[in-house]
């Protein structure tokens, strides 16, 4: 018997943190320094009992005392609570056009590069959006719906509002497949734009289907256009500030997407609840920057998981919530084994050839394609996209923010480890510091 990989000293609260099971488990002071002293003994039971007497039973059953064979027991219980493989949600990417050239957009990334070169300015006709819907209702349709099922279609460019003709076609279908009962009858659309083309008159047909704005907004003025710029140059907050307007006016459901990058990282916790003000936002997600798509300072996970805090705060106190940071802090709360939070395993991406890929960050590694549309998903392309989990990973087994880390993104990975599998530098940094956070706040 052993004291587990997987037992984090907190002596000065006064518990030991059981990262598997995320769970503290307060000592006596004697106890924990005996357990301090005991780090890599192997000890038999009748000793065990004579040090830890009346606390033993506690740290036999809450894994801090452990034998070998019980801690592979518990490692396999976390990483099967942490896979979900049923596909749930399309990614359509209707355009690999965008009016805007942001700098750190991740088809710039090595990885993706799917707006540049030869691969740039594809069209998706409207007949493969109808038959990416088509394919996407077939995929669902033998899916275990219990529990808080979802099923969600993403509207995705460049730009997508740059083919208006493939996203109608799209919502049609959906709905076509919503009554033949192939797709749930609250399946979400959700289109994801930089709101500088709202004056479309397809936008009328988007609100009224009660699709989903996800608009990528970073900042106030200054700070939003050092990145966010137009093909032009010019920076494009005035058009994404007069789209929120149009968009709120007509009452859209709005939800910006906000990147924190060094630029930004000091002004998100006055901008966001200004922004949450303004727009009568609910819901609104900020993001790290993908790992690899632009150059930070040494600190920036860290730097931005202090700010992100700050800004989620203030958000809060207006009523809105933070999809990224306040789920993150949830789930260190529910003390539950988060399910990766890689879409990978979820999704499948429709390019506008009928490619399909598990993602729309990799197009360039070939690594993502698991099919067409014309022959289906190969399964054994997939697989190598499943059941990959942050279990696998010996710098996740001696983190202590294992259970509710979401493992990152295989993208990130890939542009700073050459692989889908390694460590998601920035998220990982980022998790970590909202873990040290909280485990030292109470
Ligand atoms: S690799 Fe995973 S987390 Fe990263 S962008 Fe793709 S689906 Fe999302
Ligand atoms: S990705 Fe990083 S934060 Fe997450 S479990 Fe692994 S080492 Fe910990």
């Amino acid at each position: 018997m052993r004291i587990s990989r997987f037992a984090f000293f907190y002596s000065k609260q006064g518990f030991v943190w059981q990262s598997l099971k995320a769970q503290r488990v307060f000592l006596s002071n004697k106890t924990l320094d005996r357990l301090a002293d005991l780090r890599k003994a192997d000890l038999k039971e009748p000793r065990l009992l004579t040090l830890f007497g009346d606390e033993y039973t506690k740290l036999r059953e809450t894994g801090i005392l452990v034998t070998d064979n019980k801690e592979e027991m518990m490692i396999a219980r976390s990483r099967k609570l942490s896979i979900s493989n049923q596909i749930q949600g399309l990614y359509l990417i209707v355009t690999t056009t965008c009016n805007l050239d942001c700098t750190y957009c991740l088809y710039r990334a090595s990885g993706s590069k799917s707006l540049t070169g030869k691969v740039a300015n594809r069209q998706m006709s409207p007949d493969t959006a109808i038959e990416a819907i088509h394919h996407f209702s077939n995929q669902v349709a033998n899916n275990d719906r219990s529990g808080e099922y979802w099923e969600q279609v993403t509207l995705y460019g460049g730009e997508p509002l740059l083919n208006t003709r493939a996203i109608l076609a799209a919502i049609q279908q959906v709905r076509t497949e919503q009554k033949l009962g192939r797709l749930v009858r609250d399946c979400r659309i959700v289109i994801n734009t930089n709101a500088t083309m709202t004056n479309d008159p397809a936008v009328d047909v988007l609100i009224k289907e009660g699709v989903e704005f996800q608009v990528s907004i970073d900042g106030f003025e200054e700070v939003h256009n050092l990145n966010r710029v137009m093909k032009s140059g010019n920076g494009s907050y005035a058009k994404v500030m007069e789209g929120l307007e149009i968009l709120h006016s007509k009452g859209a459901s709005i939800v910006p997407m906000i990147t924190v990058s060094d630029d930004n990282l000091n002004e998100i916790p006055t901008f966001v609840p200004w922004l949450v003000d303004r727009f009568g936002i609910r819901e609104y997600y900020m993001s790290v920057l993908m790992s690899g798509t632009g150059d930070t300072r040494h600190d920036y996970p860290e730097a931005a998981a202090r700010q992100m805090a700050l800004a989620a705060e203030a958000a809060k106190r207006l009523g809105a919530k933070d999809f990224g940071v306040c789920s993150q802090f949830h789930t260190l709360e529910s003390g539950s084994t988060s399910i990766s939070e890689c879409g990978t395993s979820r999704k499948i991406t429709v390019f506008p050839d009928g490619d399909l890929h598990v993602c729309q960050a990799l197009e360039e590694t070939g690594l993502s394609k698991i099919g067409t549309l014309r022959d289906g998903i190969n399964t054994d392309s997939r697989s190598a996209w499943l059941n990959r989990t942050r279990f696998e990973n010996t710098e996740c087994l001696d983190c202590p923010a294992i259970a509710g880390c979401g493992g990152g993104c295989a993208a990130g990975s890939f542009h700073a480890n050459g692989r889908i599998d390694g460590i998601d530098p920035n998220k990982c940094r980022w998790t970590r510091a909202i873990f040290e956070s909280w485990i030292t706040s109470g």
